[in-house]
């Protein structure tokens, strides 16, 4: 019936159409639609809903094409488009063209892609919380009558911060006195004995543009002379060694040219201070933020504005490099801190934003600036081995900048020096922690792993038992919980399923143990060692347990900021709000977290948090102390990466990566099926693996195996990986694997291109 009521319209024209739905046609593109004569003018990135499958299931989907004449296909198969979509933001030919290459690249589904490009839907209308800056009154009345003990007591505790650390948010400032509101502080605003004020302005921030260095200048004018053609360029430099003014000024210059630049920043902790820069440098300019902290009205909003032309400048997280910009406005793209590995998306399209900042400055024409202190082995191979990139670099920090003295503290030897009980913190960083902190200093400490145990074991030695979570092939983590009897519950950090800690051995009756310290642990060790620092929140951990929103991220780094925080325990999220003046210890308490991973970037990522630690900087005579605790000393990724040696480290990796024939030298994807049968699971990866070493290519395919997580959420996940001398190899035989059907029919299947994490 349907069929025939479709059939029965007259067509006016024909449309390929993208499907936001699980399906993938064979190939990057969509799907051929006609159209009713209501529909004529139907155009590339209007959002329609079509029929989709045997029983016309009405689904959301995009235009991305308009054909000329019918596609040949069998009339009595053919589909009418039903009906537009009003309200849905209508897509750019340059998001459309950059769909397809990733569809194309990373064999996702054309409508799953431009699905994950769309400006986030609204749900609620939650206001944004206003930050609100409290100061001491200029000029306070002489008399002002008697205060109560709680104004008093806020009062003197203002009075008491040396004015670098006011104004004080007024909501971070009722919790640092433990007040029960803020109905105090607004009192002494009406009394006028204090004020409201304007929010502090960054460290560093200033409108007016410093007289560059000559590296400075040199990188800069190499780099614009690339102006209205593609290029890439690798620059290389420490923190602190100017290259954000370098931004700055090639932003300048291409707005100066009429042209809008895109600024890609890798976590949400670094944008505050990067928007404070750009916006007080261009403060005539339209300047949008897109990243998950901002609300979503104002992500719509600056969406819309981007796609009208009115903004200048976008800064964002990964999914900003999809800011609706035309190809012919875009004029520059910056990737900072490229190494991060926040860029690479863990969910399908499971693409690479610094890959496909790339490809849009292709499409642009203009000129791609790779930034880091650490590039990725795939930057560093592109700049020095196949010369796609260019590479600058800034060998020295900016002047009145200092490199903070690093140190590293050889766990094993401090052991035989110091038997005790096992802590965190060995002796040398105890020590340090405590004259920072009467010295005035604030104090960051940085261990990698969340939780307060990470594994529960059997005490008896003979037993051996170990609490593994039932659902996958993992240790549960002990993460404490005052309120329950039991101290706290166990977890599993991949199904994130929850249990109970038991009060003995299943397996003998004999007591457990909690072993391997988390963050959580972490922070208890300093309470005890400074219990004056828990009250008034002068002790906090910041982590995915903690972390929240967005919101709580920006009001602890603000309260760092402001000098509440004294010292901040917390996983590597903070090593990237490392850079601030007050900080004068930052402790690496275990650097060895990522490098015994059974994962061939081990020591890339090991090298990469040391140095992001090390080459912090600090001003003058606060150049900082770093000290790093780690069991391997000796290890090149933790020596050089102490000593700031990048590229020492980098050419010694990138030989083992050349003798092994690993990424980047090879490429590589990855594909995993899982299934709640094992022998599925195992069949699947066999007969994908048959099917992929049948396309015509000269790629080599891995015998399937389990992955190292071989079971998650009940699932049994085995892995095929398959390796190519080239990009374009490896390409090709995506392609065709995908275009003969190679990945359908085998269950859920997830394919990695370029893969970062292999578990
Ligand atoms: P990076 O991005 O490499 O960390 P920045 O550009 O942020 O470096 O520079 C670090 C600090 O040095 C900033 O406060 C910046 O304003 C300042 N700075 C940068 N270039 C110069 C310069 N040529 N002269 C003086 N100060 C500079
Ligand atoms: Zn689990
Ligand atoms: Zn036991």
């Amino acid at each position: 019936m349907q069929h025939m009521e479709l059939f029965a319209q007259e067509i006016s024209g024909w449309v390929e159409v993208a499907v936001d739905a699980a399906f993938d046609p064979g190939g990057s593109g969509g799907l051929h639609y006609a159209l009713d004569s209501t529909l004529t003018d139907l155009a590339p990135g209007d959002p329609v809903t079509v029929p989709l499958g045997k029983r016309n299931r009405p689904v959301r989907g995009w235009v991305v094409d308009r054909l000329d004449s019918a596609p040949p296909m069998d009339a009595t198969r053919v589909k009418h488009v039903l009906s537009r979509i009003e309200d849905a933001p209508v897509l750019p030919a340059s998001l459309i063209d950059l769909a397809r290459w990733i569809a194309g690249y990373y064999i996702t589904p054309l409508g799953t892609t431009l699905a994950s490009m769309q400006p986030p839907k609204t749900t609620s209308t939650g206001a944004p919380r206003q930050h609100r800056w409290i100061d001491l009154a200029t000029t306070p009345p002489e008399t002002g009558g008697r205060l109560g003990a709680n104004q008093a007591a806020i009062l003197e505790y203002l009075r008491s911060l040396p004015a670098s650390n006011r104004p004080v948010e007024r909501l971070a400032l009722v919790r640092s006195l433990d007040l029960n509101d803020a109905s105090g502080i607004d009192r002494l605003v009406t009394r006028g004995l204090l004020q409201e004020v304007a929010a502090p302005v960054p460290e560093g921030v200033s409108p007016i543009a410093p007289s560059l260095t000559d590296d400075q200048r040199q990188v800069i004018d190499a780099i614009d002379a690339t102006a209205g053609g593609f290029s890439v360029h690798m620059l290389l430099g420490v923190t602190g060694s100017g290259k954000t003014e370098v931004y700055l000024q090639l932003i300048e210059r291409t707005l100066h040219r009429g042209h809008a630049a895109l600024v890609l920043v890798p976590e949400i902790l670094l944008t505050p201070q990067t928007a404070a820069r750009l916006e007080s440098r261009f403060p005539d300019r339209g300047i949008g933020v897109l990243h998950s902290g901002v609300s979503v009205a104002r992500r719509r909003n600056t969406w819309r504005r981007v796609r009208e032309g009115e903004i200048d400048i976008v800064l964002g997280a990964r999914s900003a490099v999809f800011a609706p910009f035309s190809d012919e406005r875009l004029g520059l793209i910056v990737v900072d801190e490229s190494h991060d590995s926040s860029y690479k998306q863990d969910t399908a399209p499971r693409y690479h934003g610094r890959d496909v900042a790339m490809r849009r400055g292709q499409q642009s024409n203009c000129p791609v600036v790779l930034g880091s202190a650490t590039p990725s082995m795939e930057s560093w191979f592109n700049a020095t081995v196949t010369h796609k990139y260019t590479l600058h670099r800034l060998n020295n920090r900016a002047p009145g900048l200092t490199r903070p003295k690093v140190r590293i503290v050889d766990r094993i030897e401090e052991r035989k020096a110091d038997p005790g009980p096992q802590r965190s913190l060995g002796p040398t960083l105890r020590r340090a922690l405590t004259n920072t902190l009467l010295d005035g200093g604030q104090a960051l400490l940085l261990l990698n792993r969340r939780g307060w145990a990470t594994h529960i074991a059997c005490r008896s030695r003979t037993c051996g038992w170990v609490m593994r979570c039932d659902q996958c092939d993992a240790a549960l983590v002990f993460h404490r919980k005052r309120d329950i009897a039991a101290g706290g519950t166990l977890q599993c950090h991949h199904c994130l399923s929850q249990l109970r800690m038991p009060r003995t051995c299943p397996a003998c009756a004999g007591g457990l143990s909690r072993l391997g310290e988390g963050s959580q642990r972490l922070e208890d060790e300093i309470a005890l060692l400074h219990p004056d620092l828990v009250q008034g929140e002068q002790l906090v951990r910041l982590d995915v347990d903690t972390r929240g929103s967005g919101e709580r991220v920006r009001s602890t780094m603000n309260a760092l900021r402001s000098g509440q925080i004294r010292v901040l325990v917390g996983t590597q999220m903070i090593a990237k709000g490392l850079d601030l003046p007050g900080v004068h210890l930052v402790g690496v308490v275990d650097a060895d977290t990522a490098l015994h991973q059974p994962d061939f970037r081990a020591a890339e990522r090991t090298f990469q948090l040391v140095a992001q630690v090390a080459g912090r900087c600090g001003r003058g005579d606060t150049a900082g102390t770093v000290i790093i605790q780690t069991c391997c000393a000796d290890d090149p990724a933790i020596a050089l990466a102490a000593a700031e040696r990048y590229e020492a480290f980098a050419t010694l990796e990138l030989e083992q990566r050349q003798l092994s024939g690993l990424p980047p030298v090879r490429r590589m994807a990855r594909m995993v099926v899982d299934d709640p049968a094992l022998p599925k699971a195992r069949d699947a990866a066999r007969a994908l693996a048959q099917r992929l070493r049948a396309v015509d290519v000269q790629w080599a395919v891995s015998p399937p195996a389990p992955c190292p997580l071989a079971r998650a959420a009940n699932r049994f996940r085995w892995q095929v990986d398959v390796m190519a001398d080239t990009p374009a190899i490896l390409h090709q035989g995506l392609v065709a694997a995908r275009a003969s059907r190679a990945f359908d029919a085998l269950g859920s299947i997830m394919i990695d291109v370029d893969p970062l994490y292999l578990q």
